[in-house]
């Protein structure tokens, strides 16, 4: 959100005052906006959706939001691929590609990322047969800091591609993002509580047996939720309009954020909070068009961690977070998320070169800072005994020293950014923290 030349996170979490916001309409003034920043000295940021809670949008040099870049420019649909502009916004391409036959093969849980800005931080699903967001995408055009436009794919800049798949922003302006997608299909989704022990117990074959799959586990509580979803041919199946509200926007919402509210006031209830919601969690199962199964509405604002560890830890993981828990007598008043992704051959994807378990810790906006970080640095210590890598767009606490060793392809992301960006135009302190000074 920017009023002014100040702007704001969806998180509340992070804000700033750049020296200047543009909002180009072409990708010709993208090039000029570059430009201007060059001859002022400035350096360059652009902004998606503002949904990432770590600081990597914000800037004190030239902001773009690149609002007004949200069209499909192209489909083809022998191939099954759509070309669109970079600050085109998922929930309106989910719904261009559903007119079109098309759909993404998977999604995360909301869907109002940007494309540009989902795939720059490798946000993701759930399901071990599909990698993230970014590893849908066979092309892309980026306005480079010598304001040159460059197009890449698995032929043209096969390196540059690569990297600029996961680039955090670092590389260059997405102006145009080129995806694989499928025939739009729909989805048979059933979502049911089970006890903490029969999650832990029968996970795997739960991640095995199902194309999507997103688990919550309610802290101070015996209560797991999990959510698969397959794909069908049965017809749209649907709660009517009253349930569906209620499930879906008045309980997980509005009554879910009451509650958040009272134990920011008294921590003391929070337990009894939580066992008040999860004891009120019942069986769902509809059929839906693809990404209205997979994404929901977020109305409660909420800070988040999410560590990428190897899938094979993730039990073990969730385990100690909750002895840590325990143990600190913290009080946590939102459930922690498990997922899972395949492997992948992005450089800086945390699904690169390995199936990988996603662990999320959230707390609801509002938390003191105290509070939040005394919970997301332990768990972040359970996370680096387990070559943990965090989702860049979400809170954590390493360097770029920290980062390096646990990315085998860092020496390649950093050779293409420096050569790329040799003078730093899209630098700004998150990425001087995390990958360190252009060299
Ligand atoms: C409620 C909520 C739910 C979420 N659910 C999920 C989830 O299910 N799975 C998951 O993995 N993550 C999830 N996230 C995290 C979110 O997907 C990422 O933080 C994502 O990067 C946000 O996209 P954005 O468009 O808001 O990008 P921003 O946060 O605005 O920007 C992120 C980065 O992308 C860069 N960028 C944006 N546009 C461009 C461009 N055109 N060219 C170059 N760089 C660009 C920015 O410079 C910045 O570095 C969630 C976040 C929230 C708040």
């Amino acid at each position: 959100m920017a009023r002014g030349n100040t702007w704001r996170n969806w998180g509340r979490n992070q804000g700033c005052s750049p020296a200047a916001v543009e909002l180009p309409a072409s990708e010709l003034e993208v090039v000029e906006a570059v430009g201007r920043a060059r001859a002022a000295g400035q350096t360059v940021k652009v902004v998606g959706a503002g949904h990432s809670f770590t600081d990597i949008a914000c800037t004190d040099g030239r902001l773009l939001h690149l609002d007004r870049l949200d069209r499909v420019v192209s489909v083809d649909r022998d191939a099954r691929s759509a070309t669109v502009e970079g600050g085109i916004p998922l929930w309106k391409l989910n719904e261009e590609l559903a007119q079109r036959g098309l759909a993404l093969p998977n999604l995360g849980d909301i869907d109002r990322q940007s494309i540009a800005g989902a795939i720059s931080t490798a946000t993701h699903g759930g399901g071990i047969r599909f990698g993230g967001l970014a590893a849908f995408v066979i092309g892309l055009e980026l306005v480079t800091a010598d304001g040159q436009l460059l197009r890449c794919s698995a032929d043209e800049e096969p390196e540059v591609f690569s990297c600029a798949r996961v680039s955090l922003g670092a590389l260059g302006v997405i102006t145009k993002v080129t995806l694989q997608c499928e025939p739009a299909f729909r989805l048979h989704s059933i979502e049911k509580p089970r006890t903490l022990d029969s999650l832990v117990h029968d996970l795997d074959d739960i991640v095995d047996a199902n194309e999507h799959i997103d688990c919550y586990w309610f802290p101070h509580t015996d209560v797991a939720t999990v959510k698969v979803a397959n794909r069908t041919d049965a017809p749209v199946r649907v709660k009517s309009g009253w349930k569906r509200w209620r499930d879906e926007t008045l309980l997980p919402n509005y009554a879910f954020g009451a509650l958040c509210a009272v134990g920011r006031r008294r921590p003391d209830r929070v337990p009894a909070n939580m066992q008040l919601v999860a004891g009120g969690i019942g069986r769902t199962e509809l059929v839906d068009v693809s990404h209205r199964v997979l994404c929901s509405r977020r109305l409660v604002r909420f800070v988040e961690m999410e560590y990428s560890i190897p899938r094979a830890d993730l039990t073990k993981a969730l385990l100690q977070v909750r002895d840590f828990i325990e143990a600190e007598r913290l009080r946590i008043d939102f459930p922690i998320e498990l997922r899972v992704a395949a492997a992948d051959d992005i450089p800086l994807s945390t699904a690169h070169g390995r199936e990988t378990g996603y662990l999320a810790v959230h707390l609801s906006s509002g938390t003191p800072p105290s509070a939040i970080e005394r919970y997301f640095r332990g768990v972040e210590t359970i996370m680096n005994e387990l070559e943990g890598r965090p989702h860049w767009g979400k809170l954590h606490f390493q360097d770029a020293s920290t980062l390096a060793p646990r990315y085998r392809a860092w020496d390649r992301f950093q050779a293409v950014r420096s050569r790329l960006d040799p003078d730093g135009r899209f630098r700004n302190a998150y990425l001087d923290r995390v990958l360190g000074s252009p060299v």
